[in-house]
This record gives C-alpha cells, sequence and structure tokens, in this order.
C-alpha cells in the first residue's frame, strides 16, 4: 500500500467513525426526547401540584381619608388621614417582613379616593383580606378604644349606622354619590356575599381581629364587633373588616394614636390578626 492509499484509508476510516458517532448521538438524542416527553406526559395527568409554593396571600390595607377629606379631627388638630395612613404603612412593613402576605394600599399618599375606587382596586387586585383603617370621633370625649366593624344591612346600633353614614359621607361630599344607590348597593353585595361565604369569613375576620387586640393590650370599646351599611366594605368576594383604632376625640386617645411606639404596637397586633385569620400564625398566638 502507497503512503498516498494508507493516508486516503485513514482517511475513510476517520469519516466513518465521525460518522458512526454523529449517528450515535443522533440516534441517542431522540431516545432521550421520547423518554422526556413520556415522563411529562405522565407528569402531567394524575400528580396534584406537589412542590408548588402557596402563593402569597394579598392583603389589601385601607387607609381612610386623604386628599381634601381630613377625616375626624382631634382637639389636637390631629388628622384621621395621616394617623391612619402611617399606621397602614407600619401594617405594611410588618406584613411584608415575614415574607408570608402580598400587599396594596389603596391610597399610596395623601390623595383622595372614592370609596368604590378603593373597593375596585381590591377587586381588581384580587385582594384574599381587606382592612380599612380609620380613628373615630364621639360626641362624648370620655368614649375611647378601637372596635371592629363588618358589612350589614341593619346596622347593630345606632353608633354603628351614624358611624356608617359618616364614613360613607366622604363620597356623598366630595363626589356627589347619591347614599340611595349605596344602600342598594349593600343589599345586592350582602346577598352576593352570603351565597360566597363571605358575611361569615368578614365575621370571622372581625372576630380574630377583636381576640388578638384583646390578647395584645389594644384598649377596645365594649361589644366591639359591630355591624352596619359600610359602602367601603361592599365587596362580594373579599373577606373585609373596618377598623377605627380609636378616638380622636378622646385626648389619651388622641395623643396615643401620633405615638410611635402605640402605632408600632396596633401594626403588630394588626398583622399578628391578619396571621391569626389566615391560620399561619402558629408564633403569633403565642404572644
Ligand atoms: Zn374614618
Amino acid at each position: 500500500m502507497s503512503d498516498f492509499r494508507r493516508r486516503e484509508l485513514l482517511a475513510v476510516l476517520a469519516g466513518l467513525t465521525a460518522f458512526g458517532l454523529g449517528m450515535g448521538e443522533a440516534w441517542a438524542s431522540p431516545s432521550k426526547k421520547s423518554k422526556r416527553q413520556q415522563t411529562r406526559k405522565s407528569v402531567g395527568k394524575p400528580t396534584p401540584p406537589t412542590i408548588t409554593k402557596p402563593k402569597p396571600k394579598l392583603v389589601v390595607l385601607d387607609p381612610g381619608h386623604g386628599g381634601k377629606d381630613p377625616g375626624a379631627l382631634g382637639a389636637r388638630g390631629t388628622q384621621e388621614k395621616k394617623v391612619v395612613f402611617t399606621i397602614a404603612r407600619e401594617v405594611q412593613r410588618e406584613l411584608l417582613a415575614g415574607g408570608r402576605y402580598r400587599v396594596l394600599l389603596t391610597r399610596t399618599g395623601d390623595t383622595y379616593v372614592a370609596l368604590r375606587e378603593r373597593v375596585a382596586r381590591a377587586q381588581a387586585a384580587k385582594a384574599d383580606l381587606f382592612l380599612s383603617l380609620h380613628a373615630d370621633s364621639h360626641d362624648n370625649s370620655d368614649v375611647r378604644g378601637a372596635s371592629v366593624y363588618t358589612l350589614s344591612e341593619d346596622a347593630s346600633d345606632r353608633e354603628a349606622a351614624a358611624l356608617a353614614a359618616r364614613e360613607n359621607r366622604a363620597d356623598a361630599v366630595v363626589s356627589g354619590m347619591r347614599l340611595a344607590d349605596k344602600s342598594d348597593n349593600v343589599a345586592q353585595t350582602l346577598v352576593a356575599m352570603s351565597q360566597r361565604g363571605t358575611v361569615n369569613e368578614s365575621r370571622r375576620l372581625a372576630e380574630t381581629i377583636v381576640a388578638t387586640f384583646a390578647k395584645n393590650g389594644v384598649r377596645l370599646l365594649p361589644r366591639t364587633h359591630r355591624q352596619a351599611g359600610f359602602a367601603v366594605l361592599t365587596s362580594a368576594e373579599i373577606p373585609a373588616a373596618l377598623v377605627e383604632l380609636g378616638y380622636l376625640s378622646n385626648p389619651q386617645d388622641e395623643k396615643l394614636l401620633t405615638v410611635r411606639q402605640h402605632q408600632l404596637s396596633l401594626a403588630r397586633a394588626l398583622r399578628a390578626s391578619v396571621d391569626a385569620y389566615f391560620g399561619a400564625g402558629a408564633a403569633t398566638r403565642k404572644a
């Protein structure tokens, strides 16, 4: 064999080897692919989503009033819209710190947002929970303490009815919405809410807040959980409560609501309430 021929032969052999390897790969890949397809098929059918982490719950915080609507005013000039916004921000921080929740605020600054717009924002975001934060005022400056409200067509008492009327006025004054529209809205929402179980869930939420506040030393009104036709609580799908954090008409409450330490302890009590409501608060319940 001449050198030339030997080289030619080697070249052919090399080519065959390369071809053979190529074939091997070419065969290997489709068989791997089909295995993958098979596994994909078998995963797709019966197994429930086992490893997927539960989606963090979305909590919508609703600091009452804002912009041209200052809300209740204290004797020392404290504005409801300001204290509830500061506290809502603290609640947001508390909730985000644990990594279990997503949090949205219905207003992120000192702006006026209509009550139905607040409801619409929570609905659009598909909130799991809606908490409206307020601070009340009373003719009797001795009245003090926090209270919690849920939606009802018939108010639990005259004071709750008067409070709902005061809170609902935010829309009537600024956007000129008729009150008749609102009571129709409350009745309709309640029907839809009871069909979906939201009435019971809202009640459970309110009672959880009352119990958690009591455990955390937050002063409460007697018969704390009350009901009335609050326009801001009219979302059929979202369990919702309105919390009055204290009375700006009471000198001690007004002072406390502006003290950072008290604002933080209210925020912690609200976070603990949300934890307890979602049943995730094993550590919280000990506190
Ligand atoms: Zn208010």
